[in-house]
């Protein structure tokens, strides 16, 4: 789960990482009277879950309060590869004298967190990493130890920063490590983390990413979750608690249990389909469930035929097809459905289902085979 940059350095600054000061507007009257408050002064920033909203013109200087409403106006208008714009964050403006880079992240091949830092911080980051790999400091960061003073120390020393900024950097790098690990992030990010022409570092945009599976653990978290960012189908697959990931294929599965689900993915590929995607309704769907699936996987428009592969347990068959039942009820059809339904009250599931349309099977090998024809039209 992303954040947008309001959020994010309102939690640096609990952590004491200096931000410039700012608040967020949905309007530009809201945006206005904010700058107003700042003194005229200000920066406009779109709050879109993008990278580069400064190169796509999401991030613009304002003179006068009177220009950032102008600005907000126009920005608020504005979609941004294809995020709309819902907010601005106006900040008062900082004298950039230079910007550096910081963040923490997972690096799975050392299995532990790493703390970045670079002097050639900014909007072509990605770029210097790319051609400069050099200019970019790693630091791996023992999960029990937390980030050590000389770890810090070094990171100043290999970016030549100024020594009287070392105390600073060195306590925002202990702030960031905190966020980072208090939040259960995947990532925390200061890009640019600036040297303003007085020599303070301030952080002017801010950056974090936050584990889903760890939000039980951070309920304040729920008010953070930005819905504009995700899609329609995330939003309703959470919603109905269904592991859904889209694939690039047209062979649509919905199977429970996620040890079944790739089975039936691999057993799709070495038969010569692709699957349109993975899903897992879990243990002991109800036919509600079993419905919002049906109806997901049907939303995606390069699904052909879908595979129904059910292997009852604790899951029942019969309840599985009154899901099937409502959802073509609810959401007619003409997509092909293949249903495969063993264990668990298997004849009464395959009995209901025998007045509609759908093409039962008898084995995985045989239901995947049906709807590989079918998704090539061949059925
Ligand atoms: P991003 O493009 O989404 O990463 O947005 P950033 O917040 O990092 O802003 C992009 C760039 O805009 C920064 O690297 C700065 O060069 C510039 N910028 C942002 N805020 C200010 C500001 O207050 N003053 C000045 N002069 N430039 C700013
Ligand atoms: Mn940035």
């Amino acid at each position: 789960m992303k954040l947008h940059e309001y959020q994010s350095k309102q939690i640096f600054q609990k952590y004491m990482i200096p931000i410039p000061s700012g608040r967020v507007a949905s309007s530009s009257g809201e945006a206005r009277q904010i700058a107003e408050e700042l003194g005229g002064r200000v920066v406009v920033k779109a709050q879109v879950l993008i990278t580069g909203r400064g190169k796509a013109g999401g991030i613009r200087l304002a003179k006068s309060a009177r220009e950032a409403e102008e600005l907000a106006a126009a920005i608020l208008g504005m979609e941004i590869k294809g995020l709309p714009v819902r907010k601005v964050l106006i900040d008062e403006t900082v004298n950039i004298q230079k910007e550096l880079y910081l963040s923490v992240v997972h690096d799975r091949s050392l299995r532990k967190p790493v703390m970045i830092t670079s002097f050639a911080g900014g909007v072509n980051i990605e770029e210097v990493a790319r051609t400069t790999p050099e200019k970019i400091i790693k630091i791996p960061i023992d999960p029990l130890l937390g980030l050590r003073d000389y770890q810090a120390r070094d990171m100043a020393a290999a970016i030549d920063l100024p020594r009287e900024l070392w105390k600073s950097f060195i306590d925002i790098a202990h702030g960031l490590w905190n966020v980072f690990n208090d939040f259960d992030a995947t990532l925390a990010e200061v890009n640019p983390l600036v040297i303003t022409s007085d020599q303070k570092l301030v952080a002017i945009d801010g950056k974090m990413s936050i584990d889903e599976n760890s939000l039980f653990r951070h309920p304040e978290m729920t008010d953070y979750r930005n819905l504009d960012g995700e899609s329609a189908v995330d939003i309703e697959a959470r919603k109905f608690g269904l592991s859904y990931i889209k694939m690039d294929g047209n062979v649509g599965c919905l199977v429970n249990g996620a040890g079944l689900a790739m089975a039936t993915m691999d057993i799709i590929h070495i038969l010569g389909g692709v699957p349109a995607n993975f899903l897992d309704i879990g243990g002991g769907a109800s036919a509600e469930r079993v419905s919002a699936a049906l109806k997901i996987i049907l939303m995606d428009s390069s699904v052909r035929s879908i595979l129904i592969n059910i292997f009852g347990g604790i899951t029942r068959c019969d309840e599985v097809a009154r899901g099937i039942l409502t959802a073509i009820r609810d959401v007619p059809t003409n997509v092909p459905i293949i249903t495969r339904l063993a264990g668990t009250n298997s004849e009464e599931g395959t009995g209901l289902l025998k007045e509609s349309n759908l093409l039962a099977a008898n084995s995985i090998s045989e239901a995947v085979r049906m709807a590989i024809a079918a998704a090539e039209g061949t059925a």
